[in-house]
């Protein structure tokens, strides 16, 4: 029995109710559901107005630094080949998302909500931040406009993440921390939502990731798919044709769609999500929605989520902090569903192993959260043949997570 038959096309979604299947929608108070609307309208005009696409591509040049390139990663892929059997070994490209100006792809879709705000005529910008990596890059965003930046972020988070809260306020944003639950990631977007309905005239909410209600989810997604769409280009480029696969981290998702969207209709390509493992699914202790989760609503949609047996939201756990999130964006939540994208996971042993090798074999420190992808990487491509080509989103660069590294491998700095 086919419980659910491939449809036309993967790129769709969301029907007008916001759903991918049934993930998603928006699940809010009532108060709030006048401003999704206006914001779903003002998305909608800025879309089809050919200046708004005009101001993300000036500015992606020449504030953020677009394109990224695609790199071939010749001695990453030499390494792997010799582990490999004879004609083996996937060629490997990384996509450079962590050369943008703020160090991760969290600014493409920042750009995109802050030249929305300015024209919706909201001079007040709002965000959550976990490990402080989309916080920085809305406060730097409202830093160049001239807007006012608030940053809410968990109590705990915001001792573990110094130099990011250090960074935001240097940028003249306010900093917040949150104080109830269980003071990290999820709560700082409660505290946010809080926020938003008792502002509700001057200030624009800037999400961090693919999850929230309608329209964030296929908003932010679109935001961040110049990564796909860039990557496509590049690789007829370079190769002459499309990849053979497509991998990412997963925390809510964001870089993951951008780089998976422009290429759900090409059924050749093989796409690779990959979740926070943790110390393992089974310990407990992980950020694997999908791999360990069950569907519920959470912020505003339903998507797969990490919870206990009443149903309670359970505590996420990952070595790095910009995967810790209980949840996954519900577009995710449906392509697991559909079998078109397949979901791995990473421990953060296995993690740290492809953070290493990276930095040693390319002369690139990256992030800890490409890094759980990366040691996928380091799996697959020895089982694909010499000819594969293999795309990693190298989503951000390492430097915030020097101290932590130093820290596990028992060095003082
Ligand atoms: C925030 C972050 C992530 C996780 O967020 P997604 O929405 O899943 O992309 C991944 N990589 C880096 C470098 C980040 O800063």
């Amino acid at each position: 029995m086919t419980l659910n038959p491939a449809p036309n096309s993967f790129r769709t979604g969301p029907d007008e109710r916001g759903r991918f299947g049934i993930f998603g929608g928006r699940f809010v108070a009532e108060t709030l559901m006048p401003l999704i609307l206006d914001l779903e309208k003002a998305y909608a005009d800025a879309k089809a107005d050919r200046s708004f696409k005009a101001d993300m591509e000036s500015y992606g040049t020449h504030y953020i630094g677009r394109p990224s390139p695609l790199y071939y990663a010749e001695r990453l892929t030499e390494h792997l080949r010799a582990q490999a059997p004879a004609g083996q070994g996937a060629k490997i490209f990384f996509k450079r998302e962590e050369l943008n100006h703020t160090g991760s792809h969290k600014v493409n879709n920042v750009l995109g909500q802050i030249l929305l705000a300015r024209r919706m005529g909201k001079p007040r910008i709002i965000a959550e931040t976990g490990a402080g990596q989309h916080g920085v890059a809305t406060a730097t965003l409202c830093a160049r406009f001239g807007l006012k930046c608030v940053v809410y972020m968990g109590a705990v988070d915001v001792e573990r993440q110094a130099p990011n809260v250090f960074r935001m306020k240097m940028l003249g944003a306010e900093v917040i921390p949150v104080q109830s639950g269980t003071r990290t990631l999820k709560d700082a977007m409660n505290e946010a939502l809080r926020d938003w309905v008792t502002n509700v005239s001057d200030t624009f909410y800037c999400i961090g990731t693919v999850a929230g209600p309608h329209p964030y989810p296929a908003m932010v997604r679109d935001f961040q798919s110049v990564i796909g769409i860039e990557t496509k280009q590049q690789m007829l480029e370079m190769e002459g044709r499309l990849p053979d696969s497509l991998i990412a981290c997963i925390g809510g998702g964001s870089n993951a769609m951008g780089l998976f969207h422009p290429f759900l209709d090409d059924r050749d390509v093989e796409i690779y999500g990959v979740e926070a493992a943790g110390h393992g699914v089974q310990s407990g202790l992980h950020a694997a929605s999908l791999t360990g989760g069950r569907p519920g609503v959470l912020h505003g949609n339903r998507t797969y989520l990490l919870m206990n047996e009443d149903g309670q939201i359970a505590d996420a756990h990952s070595i790095s902090a910009g995967l810790d999130y209980p949840g996954i964006g519900p577009e995710h939540a449906w392509l697991h569903e559909m079998g078109r994208v397949t979901y791995l996971s990473a421990t953060d042993a296995e993690t740290l192993e492809a953070f290493k090798l990276c930095s040693m074999l390319e002369g690139i420190i990256p992030a800890l959260e490409p890094a759980h992808a990366l040691s996928k990487v380091m799996e697959l491509a020895p089982t694909k043949p010499a000819e594969h080509l293999m795309v990693l989103n190298l989503s951000g660069r390492g430097d915030k997570d020097i101290p932590q590294v130093a820290q596990i491998f028992g060095q003082t700095l």
